[in-house]
């Protein structure tokens, strides 16, 4: 991608300014300049989301879900797009397509179909104690909401989050990573071409301080990131009071009883485990396997990742694994590895980088895993999988609880029922029985954190009602006007025993 392409983010005047390099993680090659935005620049796009907003608001239900499906066809046709999400990320084209291209059509479907629909009309609700009144729920758009967004999803945190706001009559500004921007960049520029009010949704770029510039002055924030981000995020929208959905990382546990389908049980290991190189955050972060068939599940996990193919190309025949987006994350990874090999961790496969060019790091299991490993319980995000010998189911409960963190998970066994009572007892947002990372393309149903893993919701109807403020609006019920102004005169001022005796009668009778 040129600077050209990047016109929607260029100050008007050619002034020297700051900008951030966006880098291929496969080759190094630096793929474009982005500008790290000025706090005017931001405060600027702010003036005129707030402008365009309430025109956005004012449009039909089905005007706006028609410019998002418009939109979401644009990105399923643009090969730019897929490219560069595939280019700045260094995923394999496959995952970029099927959780990111995918998932965004079929997020857009879900919001802009009846479920979206119906969630945001006018809610009529009877009152027990008042037949004669109804009350109106009101779904009021809250303003711009600034949408902050991680590296490791640079479609689907980042645009695909903004769809929710979107078509609750928000408007946006979307705040990329500043190591993933250009996909945001592509999906503006498509907006564009498309005719959208452009203004409405508006892509901010630059690290943090812009981030942060988001929490002072949005309406509310979508953020997706790390803990630590999270916190200063949650201190500075409380601060102001406005309303922060946080969606962070995660330390999701994957248990594998006696009875489970075990090659099916190591097939989904591997995949949650390395799927785009671990940077996933419902990955499975590790393993507890009853002891009874720990080595036969060692076994066939060995025999799994042996078959993965690392590459760079973008031909989903080619390869598996790509490389890592975020080179610290390497650190990290190389960290963990070492500090689990010195408590006595077994290396099944991997343990360093690739050795051609770019972010690659080579698919590591750690057979022998024990508690006092860091790799047990913190966030790795990087692809490494501990798996650790249990005694037993509630042995694999109770360590999979000790975490802070709630994200998601798995249970593994040819007993359904039992699986999913188990399920109900681990304390996560969301918990797959028998398989990994789906509950992330379910959009029905909500998916957030429990624990130190976030606030709040998306997905599901639920989650629209995050970026309303909800007013209730009380009236009296067609043709019960006179009955009502009985009642205020018999419940309001002057106040009579009369009454009062009445009340009490009720109570009796109704509890
Ligand atoms: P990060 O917290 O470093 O950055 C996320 C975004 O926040 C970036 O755009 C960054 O510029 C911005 N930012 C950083 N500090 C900020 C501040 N004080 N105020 C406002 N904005 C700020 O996270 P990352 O390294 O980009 O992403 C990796 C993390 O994201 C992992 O922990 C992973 O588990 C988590 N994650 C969670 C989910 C989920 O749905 N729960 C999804 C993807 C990633």
């Amino acid at each position: 991608m040129s600077t050209a392409d990047l016109s929607l983010v260029q100050p008007a005047a050619s002034v020297a300014r700051l900008s951030i390099s966006v880098r291929n993680p496969s080759t190094g090659a630096v793929l474009a300049e982005v500008p790290q935005h000025s706090r005017d620049e931001v405060a600027e796009a702010l003036t005129r989301a707030r402008a365009a907003q309430p025109a956005w608001a004012a449009l039909s239900f089905r005007e706006r879900a028609d410019a998002l499906r418009r939109l979401a066809r644009r990105i399923r046709d643009d090969q730019r797009l897929l490219e560069t999400l595939v280019a700045e990320s260094g995923k394999p084209s496959y995952e970029a397509e099927i959780f990111e291209i995918l998932y965004t059509l079929e997020l857009t479907r879900f919001y802009t179909g009846s479920v979206g629909r119906r969630a945001l009309a006018d809610d009529l609700r009877s009152p027990g104690l008042f037949p004669n009144k109804r009350a109106r729920v009101v779904y009021h758009p809250r303003g711009v909401v600034g949408v902050i967004g991680p590296w490791n999803w640079p479609l689907l945190n980042n645009f695909a989050d903004a769809v929710a706001p979107l078509i609750c009559g928000n408007a946006v500004l979307l705040k990329p990573s500043e190591w993933t921007p250009l996909t945001s960049l592509r999906v503006a520029q498509l907006w564009k071409d498309e005719g959208l009010p452009e203004a409405v949704f508006q892509v901010v770029t630059g690290d943090a301080q812009v981030g942060k510039q988001l929490v002072e002055t949005c309406d509310m924030i979508f953020f997706t990131g790390s803990q630590r981000a999270g916190k200063l995020v949650a201190q500075a929208a409380g601060g102001r009071l406005i309303p922060a959905v946080l969606e962070l990382g995660g330390k999701s546990a994957m248990i594998v009883l006696a009875d489970a389908d075990l090659e099916r049980a190591a097939r989904a290991a591997v995949w949650s485990g390395f799927a785009h190189s671990g940077q996933v955050c419902i990955r499975t972060e590790r393993v507890f396997v009853e002891s009874g068939v720990a080595d036969a599940f060692l076994g066939l996990c060995e025999k799994e990742v042996k078959r993965l193919r690392h590459g760079a190309q973008d031909d989903p025949q080619v390869f598996d694994v790509g490389t890592m987006t975020f080179p610290p994350q390497m650190v990290h990874a190389e960290e963990q590895i070492e500090d689990a090999i010195d408590r006595g961790g077994r290396l099944l496969s991997g343990g360093k980088r690739g050795l051609s060019l770019g972010n690659f790091f080579e698919p590591t299991i750690i057979a022998d895993a024990t508690l006092d490993m860091k790799v047990m319980h913190e966030e790795t995000f990087g692809p490494v999988l501990p798996i650790m010998r249990v005694r037993d189911a509630e042995e694999a409960l109770r360590l999979t609880n000790e975490s802070a963190l709630g994200l998601s998970g798995s249970i593994w066994s040819r007993d359904e029922a039992r699986a999913r009572q188990l399920a109900r007892r681990i304390e996560s947002g969301s918990v797959c029985v028998n398989d990994v990372l789906f509950n992330y393309l379910c959009v029905e149903a909500p998916l957030g954190g429990m624990k130190a893993s976030g606030l709040g919701l998306r997905h599901g109807s639920e989650s629209l009602h995050q970026f309303c403020r909800i007013q209730t609006i009380l009236e009296d019920r067609p043709f019960f006007a006179p009955i009502s102004k009985l009642v205020a005169q018999l419940l309001g001022f002057p106040y009579q025993r009369r009454m009062l005796a009445l009340v009490r009668r009720v109570m009796k009778l109704r509890y």
